[in-house]
């Protein structure tokens, strides 16, 4: 078989944990398997690296960032690469300029484009254990490039559909894919299986157990995914296509503390004014997502949004900028929100998900700012600092209705 596995910065933290994930490899090889291993920066390194670079030049260039970030996980496959050989073992490791991750030229917010598999071939041909720097790759302007936070996830996942492998293993510091976040909800529950389209969803309203690019690489390819400890042997997650027969009515509570609320007051209840509003946010490349727009009073109307708190300055800007030409009376804004969604494939036909959430809220006295629904996903604008308190009682909510149990 061959065999893409994946530690992050928990997993390989120090030199402990090093030579433990080390003999975890090396047993992988030696049950006669072909291994690749991705490896994210040790530890806090990334956020090390981002803090030493804001006391230099807080508005330093993406370009820049991404050559100080790429450090934090060549340093891990160096690493490793001498553990392996300590040990006994084979191995070499590779940066993405070496490989050959062709990615688009957005630093900071990469997209794989292609993988050249020649490289990483050769060397297993050889019989080498291969290391591969997670979270990066080369751009067309031959610079090194990094795929946004938690990308080493998508690396794995890339080079797993690029090889062709017959698996691709996350190992990470909790022991799959549960119900809500297990460091804050205490009996969160773990999942044998979750569809890709749930873990899609959960991924991207926040649970950073898996980067959501890796989903959608996963879905795509049809990558057999995997979600396990590094720390103990247990069985994990399995990462699949949906069955229609287990369709879960909730499978998982996901919060997400990186937004900000914009709220435009007054603006003139006349056609066109939405479509300027988010038409500049456009050309400001804000992603917004929930969008809320008041009923009209007095030919007046109240828009509301959120967007990721990382665009609030640029938001801003051009907001006070074009106040006037959007008729807009007052803008407010608040970076102190959260959002807290539920997801499940089942949901859809089912109202008393909705009312079963609310009705949490009510019960901790939780006050819901925006609503958003789809498909499979119900998403709640909190206050940030209700959201820990919030995410426990939606999750009782939902185990002790038996709301979770399997559609029949
Ligand atoms: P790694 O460093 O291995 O990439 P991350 O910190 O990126 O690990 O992701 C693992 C973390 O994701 C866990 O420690 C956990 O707190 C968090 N998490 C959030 N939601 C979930 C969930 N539904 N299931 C499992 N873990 C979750
Ligand atoms: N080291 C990078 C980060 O901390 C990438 C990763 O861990 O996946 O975001
Ligand atoms: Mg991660």
């Amino acid at each position: 078989m061959l065999i893409v596995q994946k530690y992050g910065g928990s997993s390989v933290a120090d030199a402990e944990r090093v030579l433990h994930v080390a003999k975890n490899i090396m047993k992988t090889k030696a049950a006669g398997n072909d291994v690749v291993v991705v490896l994210s920066a040790q530890g806090k390194t990334t956020d090390g690296l981002i803090a030493k670079a804001q006391e230099i030049n807080p508005k330093a260039s993406r370009r820049e960032m991404d050559m100080l970030l790429v450090t934090g996980e060549q340093q891990s496959v160096a690493l490793m690469a001498m553990a392996i050989n300590s040990l006994g073992g084979r191995a070499i490791s590779l940066n993405g300029a070496q490989v050959g991750i062709e990615t688009t030229n957005a630093y900071s917010d990469a997209r794989i484009r292609k993988i050249h598999a020649e490289r990483i071939e050769n060397e297993l041909e050889r019989g080498n254990i291969v290391l591969v720097t997670g979270f990066q790759g080369v751009n067309g302007h031959g610079d090194m490039t990094t795929l946004g936070r938690g990308g080493s996830d998508t690396s794995a996942v890339a080079l797993a559909a690029a090889l062709n492998a017959d698996v691709c293993e996350i190992y990470t510091d909790v022991e799959g894919v549960y119900t809500a976040d297990p460091r804050v909800v205490k009996d969160a529950q773990k999942l044998d299986e979750i569809s890709y389209d749930e873990m899609l969803e959960l991924a991207s309203l926040g649970a950073k157990v898996l980067h959501c690019r890796s989903v959608e690489v996963a879905k795509k390819y049809n990558v057999k995914l995997l979600v396990l400890s590094s720390m103990v042997e247990a069985p994990g997650t399995e990462v699949k296509e949906g069955s229609n027969m287990e369709r879960m009515l909730v499978s998982g509570i996901a919060a997400d503390k990186n937004v900000a609320r914009i709220s435009l007051i007054g603006i003139n209840d006349e056609p066109g004014k939405a479509f300027e509003v988010f038409e500049l946010m456009a050309k400001e490349k804000v992603s917004v997502d929930i969008i809320l727009q008041s009923t009209s009073r007095d030919g007046k109307q109240d828009i509301s949004f959120t967007i990721g708190k990382q665009d609030l300055d640029i938001a801003k800007a051009a907001l006070e900028k074009h106040k006037k030409r959007l008729t807009v009376s007052e803008v407010q804004y608040d970076e102190h929100v959260a959002k807290l969604s539920a997801v499940g494939a089942g949901m859809a036909t089912n109202p008393g998900v909705a009312s079963a959430f609310f009705e949490a809220m009510y019960d901790v006295g939780v006050n819901i700012q925006m609503i958003s629904t789809s498909e499979i996903k119900i998403t709640l604008l909190i206050a940030e600092e209700d959201v820990d308190t919030a995410m426990v009682a939606v999750h009782d909510k939902f185990k002790n209705k038996s709301v979770s149990m399997r559609k029949d």
